[in-house]
């Protein structure tokens, strides 16, 4: 039986952000309804412990978030959010008070990918009050990713990216070291007690249209996660965020019977021989580093 370390449910593909690396989509803006949710929930029981509240769309702006937090809670699910942090001063209270949230993901790297609507340092000021919240009175994990970065951290010094975050972040925990210099070594920081930063390179999403692609390698879309968009549709992972590789809706088929059927088991066994069966995943750039 498939086990899966990640299930992603898209509550909602609704954003408040309009992000310059974030592809335009051709679906129907939705937020989930209760009953689609329930669902889910109970479908999923045997397959995943840990749920994801993210594809594409802002989460915080589902109206039933938190009843939503008290429903994974009820099915002893472990949920993590991922959030471009603009809405978290009001949804901050309900968070720390659910016990179902795990660890919450802020994108700081989407502030600088729009029109700015409020400034860098409420943002950021927001984002660091609930993660020391959160350090000093829950469990709930904060990571503050910073996925904006070159390939080539030459690029990354001489450019200072990210040079305003990075200093706030350095003052906020008083850290004796600037996380530049680390940048070489470690991309991954603890800055205290369950809070961590997080830097790697922007990433692409895979595109149908791209001309290029390659039938042989590995990835582990549907071998160690699945993902459930808003209206339902099961998809092998989070980066086919328009449903492309859809693989059957939960709405009207039993989630069992989808991850098993002729297409699944054949992206799954496809994989498992190396061959790569499906177009999008053919022209996957998240895919090759696995193959290196
Ligand atoms: S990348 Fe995330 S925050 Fe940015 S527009 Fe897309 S869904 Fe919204
Ligand atoms: S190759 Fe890319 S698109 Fe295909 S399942 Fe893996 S991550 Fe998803």
């Amino acid at each position: 039986m498939k086990k899966f370390k990640k299930t992603y449910i898209e509550i909602t593909n609704v954003c408040n952000l309009n992000c310059e690396f974030c592809p335009s989509s051709e679906r129907n803006p939705e937020f989930m309804k209760i009953e689609l949710f329930e669902k889910i929930l109970s479908e999923i029981k045997n397959y995943s412990d840990q749920i994801y509240f993210h594809v594409k769309g802002e989460p915080c702006m589902h109206p039933l978030l938190g009843t939503f937090l008290d429903m994974a809670y009820a099915y002893g699910y472990k949920v993590n959010i991922t959030t471009n942090g603009t809405l978290i001063e009001s949804s901050k209270e309900l968070m720390l008070n659910k016990p179902a949230l795990r660890q919450v993901n802020f994108s700081l790297h989407s502030f600088d990918a729009n029109l700015k609507t409020t400034t860098k340092e409420k943002y950021l000021d927001d984002i660091l009050i609930f993660a020391k919240e959160a350090s000093k009175n829950t469990n709930i994990i904060s990571s503050l990713r910073l996925w904006n970065l070159s390939e080539d951290n030459n690029i990354n010094l001489s450019e200072e990216t990210n040079k305003y975050i990075l200093r706030q972040i350095e003052d906020t925990f008083n850290l004796d070291y600037k996380i530049k210099e680390k940048l070489g070594i470690a991309r991954g920081i603890t800055l205290a007690p369950n809070i961590y930063l997080n830097q790697s390179s922007l990433f692409n999403w895979p595109d149908i249209n791209e001309s290029d692609g390659n039938v042989c390698g590995f990835c582990y879309g549907l071998r160690d996660q699945v993902a459930i968009l808003v209206d339902g549709s099961v998809v092998p992972c989070c980066l086919d965020g328009e449903g492309i590789i859809n693989l059957g809706n939960i709405q009207h088929s039993h989630f069992d019977e989808i991850i098993e059927n002729k297409r699944s088991n054949a992206l799954y066994d496809g994989f498992s021989n190396r061959n790569v069966v499906e177009p999008l995943c053919q022209k996957c750039d998240y895919r090759r580093k696995f193959n290196k």
